[in-house]
């Protein structure tokens, strides 16, 4: 069995080596490239403690010194070094109490979550798969390392993590591993909103979003948070469409979350610790998807102008994907709704407050007093431009306003 190390990541195993210690790369990057992929990082394992790490190479970073991990930065590139270790006993089912470093590469991939990615290799001893990980995943089955009630006891964030990872790889999950997930669910309300949002969020974007039911068909969903357990019942026979949306994060969770009220949508992303541009934009297009954009110019102008510019290209896409629930017919008039915003764009068209020929220092200088009036005003002009480009002209719009007599050229 071979596997491609970058060059990068042999020096480093190497230069480790050469000082006596043991390394291997190990975890997501040897599963990945077992399975042909090309994996996004490079985790490397040793026998040398944190400061061993930092004094043989260069430039480091003590990114997560405690848990023994060190990223070494070669040719502008970080790898993180980790130090064998075995965690303590689990207080709270969420942190272990304490990290402990070992010498055992052994040790080390036993704390691991599943078959899959407790594998580590290096050039010299090749393949190291002491808990069955190459047959998983030639049989394409989740597994956790040792008893599965254990493991997930300890973190239940791992159940999450065999969830996602049955998404992602499109993978089974093996029968003792999916029973310990219904029993444990429970402890899920200790795991910190961050971490589940963070494997949420992977699922949503992996090439099977509709394994999202899973969370729900092992009774996690229950406890992420009341509201995120109504969404899941709501949406569960609806996943199937989800992957065809673009793999974009706010796109997902949208539709995820598309049978629910735009603010009960916010709500659960909050609680769930989201970011707010994602908050913002899963709003929007929760509460617009289901009503239909005319196939005028002026009413897909006035959408444009309502929300910001590249959401309305993803409002488009969401409800193409979904056209059928917004209504009979709908995906034809969803064409001409495209033909038609392509026009207004290439002939650009004034579609917000910024494009106006006038603005409020315009119509301070023709009389107006500043106050709410003012934007009031700003407003209706904008509504006759959104109407009719073409009286998107000084003149036009301050006789318009009623202040032509007021002109003040400055
Ligand atoms: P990816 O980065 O593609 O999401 P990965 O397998 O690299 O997948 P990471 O979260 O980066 O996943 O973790 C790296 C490795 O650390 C895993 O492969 C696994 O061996 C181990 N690991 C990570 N999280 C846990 C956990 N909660 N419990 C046990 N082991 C874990
Ligand atoms: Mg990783």
């Amino acid at each position: 069995m071979e596997i491609r190390v970058p060059a990068d990541a042999e020096q480093i195993i190497d230069k480790l080596n050469e000082h006596g210690f043991e390394a291997y790369v190990v975890g997501g990057c040897v599963r990945d490239s077992l399975l042909g992929k090309e994996p996004e990082d490079w985790d490397i394992t040793t026998s040398a403690k944190p400061e061993e790490v930092k004094a043989i190479f260069s430039r480091t970073i003590d990114t997560g010194i405690q848990h023994g991990t060190v990223t070494v930065m070669l040719n502008r590139q970080g790898y993180e070094v980790t130090t064998y270790r075995v965690d303590g006993e689990y207080e709270d089912g969420r942190h272990p109490k304490s990290v402990d470093f070992t010498t055992s590469l052994l040790e080390d991939l036993k704390r691991r979550d599943f078959t899959i990615n407790a594998m580590a290799y290096n050039g010299r001893e090749g393949l190291v798969d002491a808990f069955g990980g190459m047959e998983d995943l030639e049989n394409r089955v989740i597994r956790c390392v040792g008893s599965a009630v254990n493991r997930f006891t300890e973190d239940a964030l791992r159940i999450l993590r065999a969830v996602r990872f049955s998404a992602q790889l499109d993978f089974r999950i093996e029968d003792e591993t999916y029973e310990a997930i219904s029993l444990i669910a429970p402890n899920l309300e200790k795991v910190s909103k961050e971490r589940i949002a963070t494997e949420l969020t992977k699922l949503l974007l992996s090439g099977h979003p509709e394994k999202m039911k899973r969370v729900s068909d092992t009774g996690a969903s229950r406890y992420i948070s009341e509201p995120f357990f109504k969404a899941a019942m709501l949406s569960k026979g609806e996943l199937r469409p989800l992957g065809c949306l673009p793999a974009v994060k706010y796109m997902r969770w949208a539709g995820f979350l598309r049978r629910e009220q735009g603010e009960t949508a916010a709500d659960i992303l909050r609680d769930l610790k989201m970011d707010c541009d994602t908050m913002d934009r899963v709003k929007i297009l929760v509460s617009r998807w289901r009503t239909p954009i005319a196939a005028e110019k002026p009413a897909i102008r006035r959408v444009m102008n309502q929300i910001p510019g590249d959401l309305f290209d993803s409002l488009l896409c969401f409800q193409e994907v979904f056209a059928g629930e917004v209504g009979e017919g709908y995906g034809e008039t969803l064409k001409t709704v495209k033909a038609l915003a392509e026009e207004i764009r290439r002939a650009g068209d004034p579609v917000n407050l910024k494009e106006l020929a006038v603005d409020g220092r315009d119509l301070m200088a023709a009389g107006m007093k500043p106050g709410p009036a003012l934007g009031k005003t700003l407003n209706a002009l904008m509504e006759q431009v959104l109407e009719r480009p073409e009286c998107n002209e000084r003149a036009y719009l301050l006789r318009a306003a009623g202040l032509e007599n007021g002109i003040k050229e400055s």
